[in-house]
């Protein structure tokens, strides 16, 4: 994706009240962060283990959610994030809340994902970050069409908030 401002972060938040999305915490390093290998910018509050936030491209500007991830419950079995299909053990994957968007979340309406904890799909997708062993399925498809599948993955996740 191309390279975001804070400013037009702070703007693309969907889910979020104004004064939510002027006060939320946005990356310090967005000058450092590896755009041409991002297909959407997901960070975690480093003064919170429950905040999330995942910014992306859609075709008429930026969308951005605010989510909660659920503790980690200590289960050691490997569970598969819903959008890159990476597959992690030891809480590398949480479960990720969304309230809705509009009045729908006012009423308390959320709809959640098992999404890599760190948000980084893109650099799994890429083996820019290593994967633990069976982490990444054996496919016969190219990286664009992981990426593909990843972001249309993703565009269902969100279609789901602002439904
Ligand atoms: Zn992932």
């Amino acid at each position: 994706m191309r390279s975001v401002t804070e400013k037009e972060i702070r703007t693309s938040f969907v889910n979020c009240t104004k004064g939510e999305a002027t006060r939320l915490a946005v990356p310090r390093d967005l000058a450092e962060r590896p755009w041409d290998d991002l297909d959407f910018l997901g960070w975690r509050d480093p003064a919170s283990t429950e905040r999330a936030y995942l910014v992306t491209e859609s075709g008429d500007g930026l969308v951005g959610v605010a989510l909660r991830a659920a503790r980690p419950t200590g289960q050691r079995r490997q569970s598969m994030c819903s959008l890159c299909l990476t597959s992690h053990s030891g809480g590398g994957v949480s479960l990720m809340t969304a309230r809705k968007a509009g009045r729908n979340g006012q009423q308390g309406n959320s709809v959640g994902s098992y999404v890599c904890s760190d948000l980084a799909c893109s650099l799994y997708l890429r083996g820019k970050k290593p994967v633990g062993p069976g982490g990444r399925l054996n496919e016969s498809l190219s990286l664009a069409e992981k990426v593909e599948r990843t972001m249309s993955n993703l565009t269902g996740f969100l279609d789901r908030v602002t439904a």
